[in-house]
């Protein structure tokens, strides 16, 4: 049976925010009347999360409560959160109460009215300390350039999509930061913004350090090169492979016509070997020979893997003949 709304809560280790966050947000879609059912997954946590989780279920049949068997990670959170929603809008939100269920109402309306793929929340005001906002801000500066995407906080907890768009891709490793480029790759290019209320940890810590900055941009390289080339790998190897090649035929060409003149004509001559440009040569050769292979054998891979989920079919026209 589908619903108005499907909200989504990763939880890792949140056992004293999620009483609290749960009777907030039904407040919130009882005063609106919003027909929706709340995700919660369980992430491995280590604490009384899972109990919680399963309290709350028993007491309320809208919650429901996947637990994972350890903890994979928040995009591993959030992909099992989208394969079981049942709502034409689906919110993703943090469980640490530090996004405000008081946006739903406003975010499900983005979604329905305006018909936006997806709405990014922006924290434009941040209770977070300097250590994570500055670095922040120059992480969102570079993947604002590298997407072409004009948002101003990719790595939101606070999103809304409609329902197509979380049926449709894939959110692993911590890719989660990466969601609108994931979604503007696969075609869905109506991406808002919408500036949310953003509030200070109340409970528990945050389970990322600073490692996030530089696990973040190495995903962001991974996703920008994947995207690109995921469908012809030899197109990016193959290139620099040739370049590689080419220049070191040439150097080798003419080190030994260089060589062959000067003996031609008498003139002193050096062995090939006691020259750096033959070493140039050889290494060009080699790592041109080793990227066209890298390239080949991605292309190998790519043919083997199933077909089935690479392309997406937005629509089609109705079959007359039946
Ligand atoms: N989270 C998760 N798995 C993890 C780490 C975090 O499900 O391995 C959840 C966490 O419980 C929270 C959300 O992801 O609901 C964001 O985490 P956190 O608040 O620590 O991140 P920050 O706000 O500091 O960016
Ligand atoms: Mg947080």
């Amino acid at each position: 049976m589908t619903k108005d709304l499907s909200i989504v809560i990763p939880v890792y280790n949140e056992e004293e925010s999620i009483p609290e966050l749960l009777e907030w947000i039904f407040r919130v879609i009882d005063k609106n009347g919003i027909d929706s059912e709340v995700i919660l997954i369980d992430d491995g946590s280590t604490d009384g999360s899972w109990n919680v989780i399963q309290n709350a279920a028993k007491k309320e049949l809208r919650i429901i409560g996947h637990r994972f068997n350890r903890n994979y990670g928040k995009s591993a959170a959030l992909q099992t959160g989208f394969d079981h929603t049942r709502g034409n809008v689906v919110i993703t939100m943090d469980a640490d109460m530090q996004d405000s269920p008081d946006e739903v109402p406003e975010l499900v309306k983005m979604i329905n009215e305006i018909g936006l793929d997806i709405v990014s929340g922006w924290k434009k005001t941040r209770h977070d300390p300097l250590g994570k906002t500055l670095p922040s801000l120059f992480f969102n500066w570079v993947t604002r350039k590298v997407s072409g995407i004009p948002l101003h906080d990719f790595n939101c907890g606070l999103k809304a999509y409609r329902s197509e768009v979380v049926k449709n891709i894939r959110v692993y490793g911590e890719m989660h930061r990466y969601i609108p480029l994931i979604a503007k790759w696969s075609g869905y290019r109506k991406i808002g913004e919408k500036v949310v209320e953003h509030r200070a940890r109340k409970y528990g810590t945050t389970k990322y350090g600073m490692k996030r900055f530089l696990t973040g941009f190495l995903d962001l390289l991974s996703v920008t090169f994947v995207s690109r080339f995921k469908k012809n790998p030899m197109h990016f190897f193959g290139t620099i492979g040739i370049l590689s090649f080419l220049t070191g035929f040439i150097i080798t060409v003419w080190v030994i016509g260089e060589k062959l003149y000067r003996q031609f004509n008498n003139l002193p001559r050096r062995d090939v070997v006691d020259q750096p440009l033959f070493f140039l040569a050889l290494v060009a050769l080699i790592i041109g020979v080793q990227l066209f292979l890298a390239g080949f054998l991605a292309e190998m891979m790519i043919q083997s893997r199933s077909k089935k989920d690479e392309y997406l079919i937005s629509e089609t026209t109705k079959d007359r003949t039946t």
